[in-house]
């Protein structure tokens, strides 16, 4: 088979036009909603540690906020590339819609590689990042989060540079912070916890008890390690998870057929999800190449690493006893993948709802840090419960009724949300 390369924001737009048909969509409000509404794009110059100047590109994409103010998260990548920005953005805007916060969609991004950036070199990107920036965003008008290879050391830095700009405290600048310094409890955990919520939710739907379920996860960063804290903690089995060799650049499946261990893989990982191969098999696992992720036999696949990571070549690959795909990550599966997905009856809960969490609970930390009055850990994660059920119900009672599946479903929810804000605002 012809292994194709794909590109996001294409796919962004593939899928937008599919919901603007299903929604009789006039032709300028779909002319508003098929791009961004703002671009930035700029150079980010930064002294190395051995004295020599580097230039990094840098970008940050509003796509629309006719519901609030832009919002999502700044991702540090070596392959990144404006049209993942811009797809990105646009799902943003979509997610804080399904979610039903008052915000909208916008993505950054910096072409860099922090495996290989010091402490200091990282500091200055994220200064020099929110120097470029600093007209074009803010607490009311477009508020960064961590995403891929970004954290909350990042944020801080970020928001150092924004408050030394303008002179006074704005934590409502930016999300992620570290808990004490203007962050939400809960919000690490967040994204991965809102994902298996839409999965406790699928389960209910398909009458499946979960601790009779098995799961399988690619990645290890941030949102697949909470993902399988609360599976775990539901009665699920996690037997693989893959993730990615920096030195190698490949991924791994690491498989223990009685079911991982969270604390042993997360002793042997390190800042950004790799683990260790040598390690693992000291520890009793088998260590496979490939895409072997995506082929065991189990009930639950959560891709959970990047996009473009269940396409035309490998979608007949997931097994037939598969009944729930849930996207922690954004964009991982690709139109034509979903296409062969459907066929075979899958319950797939897409990106912008299974890993709404992380944004639900980053206006709960703006919201918190606006009125500098910080709830404990518990009302968060309460919360983020009752807001992704909620935002889990609407969509899949919507897909029965109009018979749907998830995705399209929560594409015609959405965007209907965001064309009547652009329609009572005189846009379109
Ligand atoms: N980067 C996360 C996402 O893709 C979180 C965004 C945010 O909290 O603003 O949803």
């Amino acid at each position: 088979m012809e292994t194709k390369s794909y590109n996001p924001f294409t796919t962004a737009q593939l899928q937008f036009d599919h919901a603007a048909d299903l929604l009789e969509l006039d032709e300028t409000t779909r002319e508003l909603l098929r791009t961004p509404m703002r671009e930035h794009h700029f150079t980010i110059p930064v002294r190395m540690d051995n004295g020599a100047k580097k230039i990094f590109r840098g970008f940050r994409i509003q796509h629309n906020d006719a519901r609030g103010p832009a919002k999502g998260g700044v991702r540090f990548h070596p392959l990144e590339t404006i049209d993942t920005v811009r797809a990105l953005s646009m799902w943003m805007t979509w997610k804080t819609a399904v979610a039903d916060i008052p915000l909208g969609g916008g993505k950054g991004g910096v072409i860099c590689d922090p495996h290989h950036l010091s402490s200091s070199e990282q500091e200055q990107l994220c200064r020099g990042w929110v120097r470029q920036v600093v007209r074009n965003v803010g607490p009311n008008v477009d508020i960064p989060a961590p995403d891929v290879m970004t954290n909350a050391q990042h944020m801080l830095w970020m928001l150092d540079e924004y408050e030394t700009i303008m002179g006074g405290h704005y934590p409502g600048f930016i999300t992620g912070k570290p808990v004490g310094l203007g962050g939400s409890l809960g919000r690490k955990e967040s994204t991965g916890y809102g994902t298996m919520i839409t999965v406790r939710e699928a389960l209910n739907d398909l009458d499946i008890s979960c601790g009779n379920t098995i799961a399988s996860v690619q990645g290890f960063g941030n949102v697949a390690r909470y993902a399988i804290e609360l599976y775990h903690k539901m009665g699920g089995k996690v037997i693989c998870v893959a993730s990615w060799d920096n030195d190698e650049q490949k991924s791994y499946a690491f498989r223990k057929k009685d079911g991982i261990k969270l604390d042993e893989l997360n002793s042997i990982r390190d800042v950004f999800g790799g683990i260790e191969k040598s390690r693992a098999q000291d520890l009793g696992y088998e260590v496979l190449k490939g895409e072997k992720w995506l082929e065991q036999e189990v009930d639950i696949l959560v891709p959970a690493a990047l996009e473009n990571q269940i396409t035309i070549d490998n979608a007949a690959n997931v097994h037939k006893r598969v009944k729930i795909i849930a996207e922690g990550a954004n964009g991982p599966t690709t139109p034509d993948a979903d296409k062969i997905l459907d066929k075979n009856d899958l319950l797939i809960i897409p990106d912008f709802l299974a890993n709404a969490g992380g944004v639900v609970c980053s206006y709960f930390e703006q919201v918190q840090s606006n009125m500098n009055y910080f709830w404990e850990k518990d009302e968060v994660l309460g919360k983020l419960d009752v807001k992704m059920t909620s935002a889990y119900a609407s969509v899949s009672d919507f897909a029965r009724s109009n018979k749907l599946n998830m995705r399209d479903a929560a594409y015609v929810i959405s965007i209907d949300k965001v064309a009547m804000a652009c329609h009572e605002r005189g846009w379109v």
